[in-house]
């Protein structure tokens, strides 16, 4: 369908996912602080200096930050900020038909009206030019804003169904809803609806039982040319809801990438074409893209999100999400998220995207999250290399028989816990 091609605006490639509709915001979620047990850990390692060519890096507090006039000029925005609209740390870039809303609170990033939540807050230097981390322009804003561009891109063929929970393991419960029944219904309406657009389909489970989630790991890495959509309801205060959408978070910057993190930048479009169209094509209430240190998403080697579809916890939503109705909307709404994002990933359909008008301007330095040593590469020459032979990005991992699963890594506590 037309509604989920790309299109090119200025030097940036919008893809109609990101059709702009009104955002409702929910309060971040605690329902990772499930996930915590099963953490994943590794040695430090010092990670190779970025390559971000005329980009003014700062290092602050640790983290690398670009002035958002980088990104401004980067990207050929304007600085949007219409009279009468301005919020006390909001700053609005677009050019008429993208926009980026940084603030008002320091993490939070609409593209257009899309929420999404970044990594490392935004900050204000004593110029009062905002500061925003080099990972969320990188991994973040760069796939959502130019998708063709992703690294490792390569057609999907496989969406791997993972209905979360199962068996004893029930998830939430609560007077309105069951977490686990509503994540196997909609994961056989998904399926249903997944082959009928062509997609292989792959499920963790579909019987309600329990797998452990290095069976769910196997399955999903033994699945050839695959994407991984986990299929959860949330919890929380009774007040709070909405759906959201999460991705493995970036390494920090003394923690060795895993398999996951090779795969950051298409977990983000995926889970922004994802998010768009649960808010757009089913009503749920935005909650956001956001990402979190998911063990699960750690050993996955292709394209993977956590849809949390809403607060089971929630009276209003809780009841919804127990309706057939609404889950055969949030099915519906899931396919045509993962048909959008397919096209995008699909290199003859990127081509043919990227063909128009010439992108003036380089890309972003190549996010490096493989521990094993590249070469540096000069942006510019980048974008011709790009343009020419966008094909010649294999993905190694998903053209091969599955990979042997990654040694399970100590426990250990993270900092950026939710
Ligand atoms: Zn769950």
């Amino acid at each position: 369908m037309m509604g989920h091609m790309a299109r090119r605006c200025g030097a940036v490639v919008v893809p109609l996912w990101l059709a702009s509709m009104a955002a409702a915001v929910a309060n971040p979620a605690d329902a990772v602080a499930k996930a915590e047990a099963e953490q994943a850990a590794a040695p430090p390692v010092v990670q190779p200096a970025p390559n971000v060519g005329s980009w003014h890096v700062r290092e602050v507090g640790g983290v690398e930050y670009l002035p958002l006039e980088d990104l401004r000029s980067f990207y050929k925005l304007m600085v949007l900020q219409p009279k009468g609209r301005r919020v006390v740390g909001q700053r609005i870039l677009g050019n008429g038909e993208v926009s980026l809303t940084f603030g008002p609170a320091p993490r939070e990033l609409r593209i257009q009206e899309r929420l999404c939540i970044l990594s490392h807050p935004v900050l204000e230097d004593s110029s009062g030019d905002l500061l925003v981390a080099k990972v969320d322009v990188l991994q973040l804003i760069e796939p959502v804003l130019r998708p063709t561009y992703i690294a490792n891109r390569s057609a999907v063929r496989t969406v791997v169904i993972d209905p979360a929970h199962g068996g004893h393991d029930t998830g939430t419960v609560t007077p309105y809803v069951r977490e686990a029944d509503v994540a196997l219904v909609v994961a056989t309406k998904l399926g249903a609806e997944l082959k009928k657009l062509g997609f292989e389909v792959v499920y963790t489970q579909e019987q309600n039982q329990y797998q452990s989630p290095q069976a769910r790991v196997d399955t999903t890495n033994a699945a050839p040319a695959a994407i991984f959509v986990s299929l959860h309801l949330n919890s929380g205060r009774s007040d709070v809801k909405g759906a959201q959408t999460y991705t493995l978070a970036p390494a920090g910057k003394n923690e060795k990438p895993m398999p996951g993190h090779e795969f950051s930048q298409s977990s983000m479009a995926l889970a922004m074409a994802l998010q768009s169209s649960l808010v757009e094509k089913a009503g749920a209430e935005d909650g956001g893209c956001r990402r979190a240190h998911y063990s699960l998403l750690n050993s996955l080697r292709c394209p993977a999100v956590m849809v949390e579809m809403g607060y089971a916890t929630n009276p209003e939503e809780g009841t919804r999400l127990a309706s057939e109705e609404y889950q055969i909307k949030l099915a519906r709404a899931l396919a045509a998220g993962v048909e959008a994002f397919a096209r995008v990933m699909n290199p003859g359909t990127a081509l043919q995207v990227q063909k128009a008008p010439v992108v003036e301007t380089p890309p972003p330095p190549p996010v490096k999250v493989d521990p094993a040593p590249t070469k540096k590469t000069q942006p510019a020459r980048n974008t011709q290399q790009r343009q020419k032979a966008p094909r010649r990005r294999a993905t190694p991992a998903r053209k091969k028989p599955a990979p042997k699963k990654p040694a399970p890594a100590p426990k250990r506590n993270n900092k950026r816990r939710r």
